[in-house]
């Protein structure tokens, strides 16, 4: 058996699944290439056969990174195929075909006997290893179907060519030691000596997918199935962070390894949460805000003195910034360049440019700029659209016993475009009057106001999903500033130009 654990990551795939996440062909190309650089072994980059987008995206993926990278597909030739032809331009391809397992799935949802999903499962890994000579395979709903036939098909999965075989407990069910009971069972009957990888995939109903997870790795699994903050489909898959430092941190445990530069755990989760919009709750595990901070005194006292009082971790070894001012109003681009660098941000001249007009900006109103605020600034940037419209001014008139008035100006290329409207506050206000100088008719999904740092000049930092209603087409905008209004707009604004944007790709793609 191996001594290292092999990370697959299905943030771009079970990940994008959360409800009401969807990244942008750009976001999931850069998200690839960073958990590449975090070192996964395989990235689940989509389900190819699924839509044209997600096609593109398996091969934008392909194409983007050396280490593996997979596509999803039913045991039906068509989404084989599509897998096999968008993963043509990786290093590392492999096909994961899935087929539902339980008697509840097969029968209220495929409508298919024990045999043909015997047979589907067979001839779906016989075609794919045609295809391609890493095949992974799912039997979906594995904790709830029945043991005689799970090892059934388990067998004849392999037997037809499957490398890697996945027992997802696909609705958080099964629990721990039933989980690590069932995998056990399943190395010893059907993986014996072979090569083949056992693989766990848990979600987290129950809250237990970590727990399920690391208790398969102990008893045999050497493929964990994860994703960065524990997205995924209704509460989540495992999250990877949890999964590596419980390995790592229990290394005398469970004695193996991996291939994870941990220090860049930390910006990984800030950048997800920023590109999904799935804020991270303070009291997550590994990478929660709250994660190191100490509120008792007697805590505060014994971690002053010696930090494994209290600290079974080193959050610096997580990449989590250190606090403490770092940059000041004299610093200059190259500074921030380099410190942006650090924290994991490679900007471009362009992005470098709005940084530093932005950071200036912040120095003159907020006496400590730290690392908390550098990352805010550049996730702003990240998030940035090309940006047919651009903030110019805005006024507002407010208060408790009136309709909130705004006039916002926009710039258009070189126009300045005014108009004023009302709402139910300012806020408000200001989006309608966004919404007459573009003509669009938006709906604002979600709003989501958190501040970046401690303080009373601390910035606010903005996260909307403004749907736009003729098109359908949502997008997340990210706005930050010490004024809460201006963040506000700004991310809406951000929204606004990255639906404008994706429509013009889709006009160039039609034409
Ligand atoms: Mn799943």
């Amino acid at each position: 058996m191996r001594d290292a654990v092999f990370f697959l990551d299905t943030t771009l795939r079970d990940g994008e699944q959360t409800p009401g996440v969807s990244f942008s062909l750009g976001d999931k190309v850069d998200l690839a290439r960073r958990l590449e650089t975090l070192g996964v072994d395989m990235i689940e980059a989509g389900f190819a056969g699924a839509s044209p987008g997600d096609f593109e995206a398996v091969r934008a993926v392909s194409r983007a990174v050396k280490t593996g990278v997979c596509s999803l597909a039913r045991c039906v030739e068509k989404d084989i195929r599509a897998a096999a032809d968008a993963l043509a331009g990786a290093a590392k391809p492999r096909i994961h075909v899935f087929i539902a397992t339980s008697p509840l799935h097969r029968a209220a949802k495929l409508n298919m006997t024990r045999e043909q999903v015997l047979q589907a499962a067979v001839d779906g890994v016989t075609l794919a290893r045609s295809l391609c000579a890493d095949v992974e395979f799912s039997c979906e709903d594995a904790t709830r179907t029945e043991r005689d036939f799970l090892y059934e098909i388990c067998l004849a999965a392999v037997r037809a060519g499957a490398t890697t075989l996945n027992i997802p407990d696909t609705v958080g069910y099964a629990t721990v030691d039933e989980y690590g009971e069932l995998m056990a069972d399943i190395y010893r009957r059907v993986i014996g000596d072979t090569d083949v990888v056992l693989s766990a995939h848990c979600h987290n109903d129950l809250g237990l997918a970590t727990a399920t997870t690391l208790e398969a790795v102990r008893r045999g699994a050497r493929q964990v199935e994860c994703t960065i903050n524990g997205l995924g489909e209704r509460a989540g898959n495992a999250s990877l962070d949890e999964i590596v430092m419980g390995l790592r941190t229990r290394r005398d445990f469970y004695g193996l390894g991996d291939s994870l530069q941990i220090r860049e755990l930390y910006r990984l989760s800030r950048l997800v949460a920023g590109l999904s919009g799935v804020e991270i709750p303070p009291n997550k595990a590994v990478v929660g805000a709250n994660a190191f901070v100490h509120q008792s005194g007697i805590h505060q006292h014994g971690v002053l003195k010696e930090r494994a009082t209290y600290e079974i971790m080193k959050p610096e070894e997580l990449g989590v910034p250190q606090g403490g001012v770092v940059l000041g109003k004299l610093s200059g681009r190259h500074a921030l360049r380099e410190h942006a660098m650090e924290l994991g941000f490679d900007l471009t001249d362009h992005e470098l440019d709005r940084a530093f007009a932005k950071f200036k900006e912040l120095a003159d109103r907020k006496k400590d700029i730290t690392d908390r605020d550098v990352m805010a600034i550049c996730r702003e940037q990240m998030h940035g659209a090309k940006g047919m419209y651009r903030m110019h001014s805005f006024q507002i008139f407010s208060g408790n016993r009136m309709t909130s008035t705004a006039t916002v100006s926009l710039l258009r290329d070189n126009d300045i475009l005014t108009r004023a409207d009302c709402g139910d506050g300012p806020v408000e206000a200001c989006f309608h009057a966004v919404d007459q100088i573009t003509g669009l008719n938006c709906a604002l999904e979600s709003y989501h106001l958190r501040a970046v740092t401690e303080g009373e000049d601390a910035l606010g930092e903005v996260t909307v999903r403004v749907r736009e209603r003729g098109s359908g087409r949502a997008m997340l905008g990210k706005g930050v500033s010490t004024d809460i209004i201006e963040s506000s707009c700004l991310a809406y604004l951000n929204a606004v130009n990255r639906i404008l944007e994706a429509d013009a790709e889709q006009d160039t793609k039609g034409a």
